[in-house]
């Protein structure tokens, strides 16, 4: 078995691609589109299966204003890959499967246990871009992470957070605040270096990172190994 996944697009084309995680969350993710529309920017959000159910009328806001839906997971529990469940809720709004998929706390593991997140038609979808917003709350802190990130060019995936798997509602509409204050100054910042804003469905994806099983059946490159340092940095 293989697993693929992607962390840019093409580099040799002026666009990048805002990703916003744990919504839909209603009125926070709203004003994520609105902000996104006035500057014709598109977005991507990778939303919870489980707050897709809650406020399915957020999740339809998204498809309505022209923005991209991908699948987080259902309840955003570590070592838990329960992407089929969220995929029932999200496709019941689109219809028809999501295209994209980003594993929560970037655990790549739980997608070898998701035939959903296996399938072939699926594109998994790491950031190369990752201002850690959700953790600052200094607007001005979110910026510059962003736009002085060594990564970001085009073809770059940043990950933003319109939301919070919390239960607790105070949290969920406070902590992205400071991300909402960002937006505008991060956009407009893109923009002017010439990038445009696309949805992951204009970007063509390249150079996956691949996890392939030995002979053991142990998923055993220096990616894995790098994967396993992180979620261990995550859980903290
Ligand atoms: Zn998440």
């Amino acid at each position: 078995m293989t697993l693929k996944y992607y962390t840019h697009g093409r580099r040799d084309q002026m666009k990048v691609a805002l990703t916003f995680d744990d919504g839909p969350n209603p009125p926070r993710t709203d004003q994520v589109i609105e902000i996104l529309d006035s500057r014709g920017a598109r977005g991507t959000f990778f939303v919870l299966g489980k707050w897709v159910e809650r406020w399915p009328q957020a999740a339809e806001r998204i498809v309505k204003h022209g923005h991209v839906i991908g699948n987080h997971s259902h309840l955003h529990h570590i070592h838990v890959g329960d992407f089929d469940r969220a995929e029932a809720a999200i496709g019941n709004i689109l219809g028809r499967p999501t295209q994209f998929l980003r594993a929560h706390y970037f655990n790549f593991f739980t997608c070898l246990y998701s035939p959903v997140a296996m399938s072939k038609d699926m594109k998994i979808v790491d950031a190369d871009v990752n201002p850690a917003d959700f953790a600052k709350t200094d607007p001005r802190a979110i910026l510059e992470a962003t736009l002085n990130d060594p990564s970001l060019a085009g073809g770059s995936i940043i990950d933003l957070h319109d939301s919070t798997e919390s239960d607790d509602d105070a949290l969920r509409l406070a902590r992205p605040l400071p991300m909402i204050e960002a937006l505008p100054a991060i956009i407009d910042g893109l923009q002017a270096r010439g990038y445009q804003l696309v949805g992951l469905d204009e970007m063509e994806l390249v150079d996956p990172i691949e996890w392939r099983q030995d002979e053991r059946g142990k998923f055993g490159s220096p990616e894995v190994r790098d994967a396993i340092r992180k979620l261990g940095d995550a859980r903290q």
